[in-house]
């Protein structure tokens, strides 16, 4: 399967059947699977599985990024999300690395943190190196909670102890560090952490509150890097623009906050797409990207001495393919298919891959045209689809709106009404 290619020119022109058919044949699908990408709605019966009084599901547009070429294997990669030109750009970005071979990945192993909370301590030293010295005792408690993911080669491995500061006195915090494989890992981690707690309490002789994961995954890492050549990205002043960009964001948390949101653009979209959960990854990553105790970028840029770009990402990755919504939504199930990943860890450096060309692109547009241009006409629509536009006119206002450069509701209103005038429509 590793010759497949992701290349396909003209996808974005294609009719949407057509586009499925291509997707299905990439990936194997079969007929349900491919239904499950373009169908509108999960099943009542699923939603209330999912979530409490559940009444229906709210789809969103699936878009496939194209291009994408990672550690040599190529992808076709399923993104949901509302906002326009995310897709294109990510598509965009991927083509323009190709010639440089695309995107190389790297992430450390799938450990998460659990975290216990000890108060009430009066002596913190001690106590640390009590709850220390029955490690072997609470990574067995740990493990005695899951079998299965010991038996697949997971499990609980180590266990940390800190005291920190609060208004009203010291915690101890107990790390408990667990391999969850496969799996996100918050039901995992949770269940040991509320089962050691017991035990950290007769140790410490203190207070335990919250047993709970931590979403700031900095065990749980994946790295992305690509180069892009400056032939591919419009030349050298568009790599100076890039790096000027990159700078600006290193240097400014009101910069750098925007910055971060178009790596997340990206990252988000596949991290949806895939069942997995959104709010423990921007979690994670805006916690990561402030963890010196000042906001930085969660991707870098510098110049090759070819004169080219050079990017990487690193963030936290907390996604899974089992658990969670990733088995039960029949859209993520398919969209886990034609990603094709075996491991959650290959998940993870595809969504890293993602978050570094999202962020290249928006910082190439932003550095050049601006980021409107390629906005405009999808903007525009959203505007006249707002105002009630009649479908057979909404094409027809669109582009009159966008030559006038006036993209705006009361204007995209008077444009239907002088259109339908002329028609003698209602
Ligand atoms: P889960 O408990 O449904 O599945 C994980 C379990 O599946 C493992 O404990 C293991 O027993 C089993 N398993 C089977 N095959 C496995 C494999 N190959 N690798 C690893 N485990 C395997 O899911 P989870 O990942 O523990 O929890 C994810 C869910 O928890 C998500 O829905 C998330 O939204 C939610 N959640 C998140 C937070 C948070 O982020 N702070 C807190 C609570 C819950």
């Amino acid at each position: 399967m590793t010759d497949r290619s992701s290349r396909i020119e003209g996808f974005y022109k294609l009719p949407i059947a057509e586009r499925v058919r291509i997707v299905k044949d990439f990936a194997g699908l079969t007929d349900d699977e491919a239904k499950a990408l373009t169908g509108a709605s999960v099943d009542p019966t699923i939603a209330d599985r999912m979530v409490e009084n559940a009444v229906g599901s709210f789809p969103l547009p699936l878009g496939i990024a194209t291009n994408f070429r990672i550690n040599g294997k190529d992808y076709l990669i399923p993104m949901a999300i509302e906002e326009p030109s995310v897709v294109a750009a990510a598509s965009n970005a991927a083509k323009m690395a190709r010639d440089k071979g695309g995107f190389r990945t790297s992430s450390t192993a799938p450990i998460m943190i659990g975290q216990i909370q000890v108060t009430g301590v009066k002596d913190p030293t001690t106590v640390q190196n009590r709850i220390l010295e029955k490690k072997a005792d609470l990574l067995s408690l740990a493990n005695n909670q899951d079998p299965m993911l010991v038996k697949l080669g997971g499990g609980a491995r180590d266990v940390e102890v800190r005291t920190i500061e609060t208004r009203e006195g010291p915690n101890v915090i107990v790390h408990i560090l667990v391999d969850v494989r496969d799996a996100m890992g918050a039901n995992a981690v949770n269940t040991m952490a509320e089962a050691t707690a017991p035990l950290i309490e007769e140790i410490s002789g203190g207070k335990v509150y919250l047993r709970i994961l931590s979403n700031l995954a900095v065990h749980r890492l994946a790295r992305a890097q690509a180069v892009w050549s400056k032939e591919a990205i419009g030349g050298p002043e568009v790599v100076e623009g890039v790096m000027q960009a990159y700078l600006f964001a290193e240097a400014d948390p009101f910069r750098c906050a925007t910055h971060n949101k178009g790596v997340m653009n990206g990252v988000d979209a596949v991290i949806l797409a895939t069942g997995n959960d959104t709010r423990a990854i921007e979690a994670g990553a805006h916690s990561y990207a402030a963890r010196t105790g000042t906001y930085k970028p969660l991707t870098t840029f510098g110049r090759t001495q070819e004169g080219d770009l050079m990017g990487t990402i690193e963030l936290p990755m907390a996604v899974g393919l089992v658990g969670g919504a990733t088995k039960v939504h029949p859209t993520a199930r398919a969209c886990v298919k034609l990603l094709g990943v075996k491991s959650a860890q290959e998940l993870g450096e595809i969504v890293a891959s993602v978050g570094l060309a999202q962020n290249f692109a928006a910082l190439r547009a932003l550095a050049t045209v601006g980021i409107q241009k390629g906005h405009m006409t999808l903007h525009a629509k959203n505007i006249v689809m707002s105002v009630g536009c009649p479908p057979e006119l909404v094409d027809e206002v669109v582009k009159i709106i966008v030559a006038e450069k006036k993209i705006r509701m009361d204007r995209a209103q008077e444009v239907i009404a002088e259109l339908k005038r002329k028609r003698g429509m209602r």
